[in-house]
């Protein structure tokens, strides 16, 4: 079973979770309001992610017989002078969350508690994989720099994306 010290520092990382969700749908709101409706649906999905993060650490808890305890969620920023500027504030925030979890193994470790290093093994992966997308938005945004045309085409590539059920919330 999971220490009461691993318990706590979950249940605050599903606040944390449920905190960047919040951000990202400031920044979804922000970047519609500036037209760029395809950069605010990856924005979105970004939202629906992070959810889906706070549930997984949810039914962890759950399936530990813990109890979880919801906190209120502080304010977010509201508007972003570019939409490389919001990119660069996902980069920054995701490396805040990726030492968030890594502190989580941490205490995993410090318990020997194989389990839970199991379950934080697939938010390590993701970690990997939200930083890498942030640094190419980025990057993609340097090299658009001030060419409208190369944003409407981001626009429309970002409008594609669909948010798909991350694989510890399908059922079996
Ligand atoms: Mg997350």
């Amino acid at each position: 079973m999971i220490s009461k010290k691993l318990a706590k520092a979950i249940n605050d990382q599903i606040n944390a979770e449920m905190w960047s969700a919040y951000l990202y749908l400031s920044m979804a709101q922000d970047i519609y309001a500036k037209g760029f409706k395809g950069i605010a649906n990856w924005f979105k999905v970004q939202f629906q992610e992070e959810q889906a993060h706070a549930e997984i650490m949810i039914n962890y808890l759950h399936s530990q017989n813990e109890k979880v305890i919801l906190a209120p969620i502080a304010k977010v920023q509201t508007s972003w002078k570019t939409v490389l500027a919001a990119f660069e504030d996902t980069l920054k925030h995701e490396k805040k969350v990726t030492a968030l979890i890594n502190n989580l193994c941490d205490i995993a470790d410090e318990d020997h508690d194989r389990a839970a290093g199991n379950f934080l093994a697939w938010f390590i992966d993701e970690q990997v994989e939200e930083e890498e997308n942030a640094l190419d938005l980025i990057t993609q945004c340097k090299m658009i720099g001030d060419n409208l045309n190369g944003m409407i085409m981001l626009d429309k590539e970002l409008a594609t994306r669909v948010f798909n059920t991350p694989s510890p919330l399908v059922k079996e």
